[in-house]
């Protein structure tokens, strides 16, 4: 270890339970729980070893080693067909665990046959797809932090059937002001900063806001230059740029331009001014140079405020302390009640309702048993799926999934697709191929969120800084968790306390297409190993906060790295190949997402991918409407029945 390294703390024992999945090493079909790790490790085997609880390891999760091998053997070509026979029959097989796999579980019990039997795979070794709970512990204490689907965004957003599902689960929106403590941080006098690193800005500097200050007064106090500066105060007056444009037309010329040539040839900013605007939040998982402007707009970038378009109004957005992950518990709660067993070990008297659910520790081993309507099986990938005889006739279909190396067949009388649609044409071969070409468009973006357990966060307090943007590091941005006061949860009030850092990462490579640079970036989180993210991490933060009195070989407890190869979702022209930002980007009649999600026989196709829309509402939309799409079917079963 170089002496860079020991001052970073990269030797010191941090809570990370998958040194093994850091290094890169391919665990097909295995189990990355607690006591594998062990193994791992060569510490003594724990006679009874504790049921697994995917949610409190730390290390690389996420898309985890040992999640995707399989999938990924199955686009290269590999077949299963020495598959046993399980005899296992349902009424519907869901593939894909994530809110919409869960959801068409529930829209099937709630609007078909409330009795119906149900299996749902999913490739990972928890369930909720990117809608993840990081738990961290210290000393006793659980801090909980998002390690993907953050939160209830726009709740406008939401059509009928996600409200719907979310009253059932009496998750109530309007409750979020109650459990959010808006005002901690401005307490403490404590705002957003800027890190400018010197690789990109040619100096280490981090520049905190002040009360009051004008836009030119924090300016001249980074190490931008002088052109870059005017630029940028410019940047918020709202000007017109497109004087001569009507609506439509500047519509259309804002689709037809990135934001970033939209920045420097229409509203004539500045070069120097554009490693300050490279995106650097997670709200797209692209920069500037792929983004359309069109899509920039949407998201009130500055230079568009002018322009004559509306102000998009925010709607209610609700906050849980893991995220959207509380919806995928209550979720499975629902379906599978005894994940909630009574007693005080679990922490929660069932039913857990959306207080109680943010601490229940969920009893895993009830997941798949054998009598029950509802089974959950982890670690399963789905790598065959197709009718028994031909489709239109066909009274089931047969799914093939692969567990710890062993292939087995299921079948059902319904099958919903809920994984991403990319894999669906590898999986599903017999689908029609127009179908299977436009399932292939569908594009999911990369991204990693980070949470990292703090000793303490005196060091920010110390700087007056919350959340810090970072477009030019490792991790574009960082921001201290939000204090989420819910049920028994308690987050961290005092600078003294642990709390849970939030850091997000999107890998690009600018100046390709927006395919090419998130092709470019699944690469590079697969090939990532923990060392590295835990070293960049460890810089980052010591560079950041270094005059706060922040030591990375003292302070940091435990790293979760949340990397998503497949994130965000987004649909594409089938005739243009370009990304749909905004849905209706692309005509109706050319979009991948409408045209991939048709159903097929007695299989259906969900996820966000099928709306063309990364958002919950679209998850559990598109869940409805793939339970709606067997419907025909399932009423000439019942009356079978
Ligand atoms: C980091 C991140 C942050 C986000 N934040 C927000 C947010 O704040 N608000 C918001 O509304 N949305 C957010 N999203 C979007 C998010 O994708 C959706 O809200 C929603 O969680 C998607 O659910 P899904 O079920 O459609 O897909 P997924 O969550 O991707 O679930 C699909 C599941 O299917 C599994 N699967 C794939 N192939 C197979 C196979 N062959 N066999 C078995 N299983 C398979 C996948 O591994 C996955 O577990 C975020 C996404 C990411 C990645």
């Amino acid at each position: 270890m170089n002496g860079r390294d020991r001052e970073l703390g990269m030797g010191r024992a941090i809570t990370r339970r998958d040194l093994l999945g850091g290094m890169g090493i391919a665990l097909s079909g295995s189990l990355l729980l607690p006591w594998a790790s062990r193994e791992a490790l060569a510490l003594p085997a724990e006679p009874n070893p504790p049921a697994p609880y995917p949610p409190a390891l730390t290390g690389l999760r996420g898309s985890h080693p040992g999640s995707f091998e399989v999938a990924h053997a199955m686009r290269d070509g590999e077949r299963w067909s020495d598959a046993e026979d399980s005899g296992e029959t349902y009424d519907l097989i869901v593939v894909g665990g994530g809110l919409s796999g869960l959801s068409a579980a529930w829209f099937y019990r709630q609007k078909a046959v409330p009795e119906a039997r149900i299996l749902i795979l999913d490739n990972h070794d928890d369930f909720g797809g990117h809608a993840k709970r990081n738990e961290l512990h210290h000393q006793g204490r659980m801090l909980l932090g998002v390690g993907g689907t953050f939160n209830v965004e726009d709740y406008d957003a939401y059509g009928r059937a996600a409200r719907r599902l979310l009253r059932s689960l009496e998750i109530d929106v309007t409750r979020d002001g109650e459990f959010r403590d808006r005002n901690l941080y401005d307490s403490l006098d404590m705002r957003g900063g800027f890190f400018f690193d010197r690789e990109t800005f040619g100096t280490d500097r981090l520049v905190v806001g002040r009360e009051a200050e004008s836009r030119a007064d924090f300016l001249a106090r980074t190490p931008l230059s002088e052109n870059a500066r005017r630029s940028l105060v410019r940047l918020d007056d709202p000007m017109d740029y497109l004087p001569d444009l009507s609506r439509r037309e500047k519509r259309d010329f804002l689709r037809g331009v990135s934001y970033r040539e939209f920045l420097l040839e229409t509203a004539g900013v500045h070069p120097d001014a554009m490693p300050f605007l490279a995106t650097s939040d997670a709200y797209w998982a692209i920069g500037i140079d792929a983004l359309s402007a069109w899509g920039a707009l949407w998201s009130g970038y500055p230079g568009l405020g002018g322009l004559g378009f509306p102000d998009g109004e925010d709607g209610l957005s609700l906050n849980f302390p893991d995220g959207n992950a509380s919806i995928a518990r209550l979720l499975v709660q629902s379906l599978i009640p005894g994940v909630t067993p009574k007693g005080d070990k679990w922490n929660v008297t069932p039913p857990a309702d959306m207080e109680r659910i943010v601490t229940a520790r969920l009893d895993y081993s009830q997941l798949d048993l054998e009598d029950a309507r509802v089974r959950l099986r982890l670690e399963s990938t789905a790598v065959h799926v197709a009718h028994r005889g031909a489709p239109s006739a066909a009274r089931e279909v047969e799914v093939t999934y692969v567990q710890g190396g062993a292939a087995r067949k299921v079948r059902a009388a319904h099958c919903v697709l809920a994984c991403y649609n990319s894999v669906i044409p590898h999986l599903c071969p017999e689908l029609p191929g127009e179908q299977r070409r436009a399932l292939s468009l569908a594009l999911k973006a990369p991204l990693v969120y980070t949470n990292v357990l703090l000793r303490n966060w005196t060091a920010f307090h110390e700087l007056g800084v919350r959340r810090v943007r970072s477009p030019g590091c490792y991790h574009n941005s960082m921001r201290l968790a939000r204090p989420i006061r819910i049920g028994d949860y308690r987050p961290s009030i005092r600078p003294e306390d642990p709390t849970v850092l939030f850091l997000a990462r999107i890998p690009l490579e600018p100046g390709l297409s927006a395919q090419d640079q998130w092709r470019a970036g699944r690469l590079d989180l697969l090939t990532t190993t923990f060392e590295t993210f835990e070293r960049e991490i460890r810089d980052q933060l010591g560079r950041t906060l270094q005059a706060g009195g922040f030591d990375p070989a003292r302070d940091i407890e435990a790293i979760t790295v949340n990397r998503w190869p497949h994130g965000y979702a987004y649909g594409q022209d089938v005739e243009t190949g370009d990304v749909a930002w905004v849905g209706d980007e692309v005509p109706p009649g050319r979009r991948s997402w409408e045209l991939g999600r048709k159903p097929f026989g007695r299989i259906a196709i969900a996820n966000s991918d099928a709306g063309g829309n990364a958002m919950t509402e679209a998850a559990i939309g598109e869940a409805r409407r793939a339970v709606r799409d067997l419907a025909p079917r399932r009423s000439r079963r019942r009356r079978r029945g």
